[in-house]
């Protein structure tokens, strides 16, 4: 794709007039991926999607002591668990096609950054700064306790021409460089405001000069975040900047940087336009209203995958993290989420993690699932749990389980009672006010009928059976004690299912067992 002349001339919301559009997702290889992230690349993704645009992936290893490929792995492969399909980026299926725009490793595009740091640095914004570390905590230090803005305006360094800067830099003297803070002018006076547009929040204003003269790069081919994640954007042709609002205190630096390098326009009030739009979306909060953290729970897509939850649910369940339809609508497919989704619909305020939601969603999608696709997602759940049977028999139970069922996690507490004899207290076999003895008597009529049998072993016979012999009796005061007995669970499927699937021999050991434990005093 080529650029077009028109670039950074379409912050009205236009799009019969705009290129094509391109978000990207831009994680750093520092830790598992996180529900923020993934959520940020969810709506990148749905809005590239929705207006037919390219939604890139950029791993953003500049910080080299804490990226690891690891890390880089569990991120790719959790997203691509997710069904966040990236169009570019540093891996793409099997084919040797990575997109237009590679490398889309930031380790692998130096290059480019030290050209652009070379220009800064030859024209002068940029430049080597030489304090010790020691003289820069003093500064700071000293700035808060006479409680003024913690700033560095870098002088003498900042003033240092270029040739004997490089000179001390040739001798082997420590720096780094800098971005140097724009002289102010009668236009743009020391407290002028810097404002940026975010398609969520508006107008955004700074005191520009209060960033003083920030670090750009550590050296020319060591760029820093702010930096680096300029030089993409523009080199990518992104169109929309979408992340979280964590970055919003980034955003003046960055535009500075771009406007630095001439990539801004002016709109028609004087707002230094970038060429993409900023959104900036809303924490997540944990169910306190504080930014979601380890304190709620988990916080890795990984950790609610291993909890059972369907890539499905976390799909849909993030997308309504801070975003709704316009209506009631919950329970939304990728199709409709592309199709409904608008980042004018995004809310300003934090978006609270609600997992009663999440959980109700996760038992929808279960139940969604025929039998078969449900037990191939299930498989690890099950081997997780030690559970190894016939294909068969584990499909029949995951079938029973289905309805109840909100996690895949929950299989194996909750259907190892079929391959193990059940542990519980002898005062769940009662049914309310029963005494021991009328708990006895129910569970022998139930080994009595069991046993009598000579139809097949059914659930629908079994039914019957049953529901003959109690007539206009208490339903209550007969299954329960039978369920419990052959469950050993407060809450399980019903007793005729749990039948079918036991068996009658094992039914009645069962049966016997309870029998025993209700005779027994405690
Ligand atoms: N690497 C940054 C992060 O992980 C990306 C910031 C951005 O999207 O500009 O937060």
């Amino acid at each position: 794709m080529q650029p077009k002349s028109s670039r950074g001339k379409y912050y009205i919301l236009d799009f019969t007039n705009m290129k094509s559009v391109r978000t990207r997702i831009a994680p750093s290889p520092t830790g598992n991926l996180h529900i923020g992230t993934a959520r940020t690349a969810l709506f990148n993704f749905l809005y590239a999607k929705k207006h037919g645009g390219a939604f890139v992936l950029r791993i953003e290893d500049t910080d080299r002591e804490r990226s690891t490929k690891e890390f880089e792995k569990n991120i790719l492969s959790g997203l691509e668990w997710l069904g966040i399909h990236w169009d570019e980026g540093p891996e793409i299926g099997s084919s040797s096609y990575r997109g237009d725009y590679a490398p889309y490793r930031q380790s692998e595009r130096i290059f480019s950054y030290k050209k652009y740091l070379e220009k800064l640095l030859f024209e002068e914004k940029a430049f080597y700064c030489f304090h010790t570390e020691k003289e820069l905590a003093n500064e700071k230090k000293a700035q808060m306790e006479s409680k003024i803005p913690v700033q560095h305006i870098c002088t003498p360094w900042r003033d240092l021409p270029k040739r004997d800067a490089e000179k001390k830099c040739g001798a082997g003297e420590a720096s780094i460089i800098r971005f140097k803070m724009p002289p102010t002018s009668a236009k743009e006076p020391s407290n002028y405001q810097l404002t940026f547009r975010d398609i969520i929040r508006g107008q955004v204003h700074f005191f520009a000069r209060l960033l003083g003269d920030f670090p750009i790069a550590k050296s020319s081919v060591e760029p820093l975040y702010n930096f680096a994640v300029v030089i993409d954007d523009y080199e990518m042709q992104i169109t929309h900047v979408i992340r979280g609002e964590d970055h919003i205190p980034n955003t003046p630096k960055q535009l500075l940087i771009a406007k630095a390098l001439g990539w801004t326009t002016k709109n028609t009030i004087g707002d230094t336009i970038p060429p993409w739009e900023y959104v900036h979306l809303p924490l997540i909060l944990g169910p306190d209203r504080s930014k979601l953290s380890k304190r709620h729970g988990a916080t890795s897509v990984d950790e609610y995958r291993q909890a059972g939850y369907l890539s499905d649910t976390l799909f849909n369940f993030m997308a309504l993290i801070g975003w709704n339809p316009g209506d009631a609508r919950e329970k939304m497919t990728k199709e409709v989420l592309i199709k409904e989704f608008s980042l004018e619909k995004v809310q300003k305020s934090g978006a609270i993690f609600d997992t009663t939601k999440l959980d109700w969603l996760n038992g929808e999608y279960i139940r969604s699932k025929t039998s078969d696709e449900l037990f191939e997602i299930a498989r690890p759940y099950f081997d997780q749990a030690g559970i190894s049977a016939d294909a068969i028999l584990l499909k029949r139970i995951l079938a029973l389980e289905q309805p109840r069922l909100k996690k895949l996690s929950e299989l194996g507490e909750g259907i190892g009672f079929f391959f193990a004899v059940p542990e519980y207290n002898k005062e769940l076999l009662r049914w309310k006010q029963m005494s021991d003895e009328d708990v006895a008597q129910s569970l022998k009529k139930s080994a009595e009928c069991i046993a009598g049998m000579t139809a097949p072993f059914n659930k629908e016979v079994l039914q019957k059976l049953f529901f003959d012999m109690i007539g206009e009796g208490d339903k209550g005061a007969a299954l329960w004690p039978l369920r419990v007995a052959l469950s050993g669970k407060k809450s399980s499927p019903g007793p005729f299912e749990l039948l079918e699937i036991l068996g009658r021999e094992v039914s009645l050991r069962r049966l016997q067992r309870a029998l025993e434990l209700a005779g027994a005093t405690t």
